[in-house]
């Protein structure tokens, strides 16, 4: 079953597709990850994706659709856990397509409610391992090993767009280009709400819930 994790920047939404991706048969894909790999990689994608994430600002449709496209492709017949994608009306329209035409479709949207009081402090606070992505919040979730990933050792970073400056701007985006996608999934019937304010483990029972993955 394809699961769309959709929701503001700092809901949750890496978190929890790290959980499911560990516990169930699930395989992942960070449009934002993946645009991350690409600058880390110096690719043509990587190099115009860079200044704009950089802003806050999103990446051209056409570019994150032949991504995902060709991620689909190479992954016929597993389980896909959209984290970031689709952020617009088209990018939604278009993965349909993109689905359909590998004998597939999405299962279930979830979208990740939360106040966006909260926000700011989760993205400031939050550093990631630049070698595991593992996800660390200097507050909520410190390393016991300082700025040293407990997982693999790798170093924690703070992402360039997790500083204040940025914040604003990715969450203008959110509301002007994926607020409509929401609406979007509402009227198709397809939508089904969690509550991110919780401990992120009460947020996996909500999510296997409605995933029907309890047991
Ligand atoms: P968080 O990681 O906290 O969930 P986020 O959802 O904003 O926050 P990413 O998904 O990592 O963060 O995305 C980071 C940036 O990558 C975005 O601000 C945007 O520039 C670009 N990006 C990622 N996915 C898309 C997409 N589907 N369409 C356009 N741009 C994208
Ligand atoms: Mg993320």
């Amino acid at each position: 079953m394809n699961v769309i994790l959709i929701g503001a920047p700092g809901s949750g939404k890496g978190t929890q597709s790290r959980y499911l991706m560990d516990k169930h048969n699930f395989i992942q894909l960070s449009t934002g990850d993946l645009l991350r790999a690409a600058i880390a990689a110096k690719t043509a994608v990587g190099l115009e994706a860079k200044g704009l994430m950089d802003q806050g600002k999103l990446v051209p449709d056409d570019v994150m659709i032949k991504l995902v496209d060709s991620y689909v492709e190479q992954n016929k017949g597993k389980s896909i856990i959209f984290d970031g994608f689709p952020r617009t009306v088209a990018q939604a329209e278009n993965l349909e397509l993109v689905l359909k035409k590998n004998s597939s479709a999405i299962g279930k949207v979830i979208y990740f409610r939360i106040n966006p009081k909260l926000l700011v402090k989760r993205l400031t606070g939050r550093r990631t391992c630049v070698k595991c992505g593992e996800i660390y919040h200097i507050d909520s979730k410190p390393s016991s090993k300082g700025d040293i990933c407990e997982k693999c050792g790798g170093e924690l970073k703070q992402r360039p767009d997790d500083r204040k400056e940025v914040i604003g701007e990715r969450l203008d985006q959110f509301s002007k280009n994926t607020g409509p996608t929401i609406d979007y999934y509402i009227k198709k019937n397809m939508l089904a709400e969690v509550d991110c304010e919780k401990d992120p483990e009460l947020i996996l029972k909500d999510i296997e819930k409605i995933l029907g993955l309890s047991n």
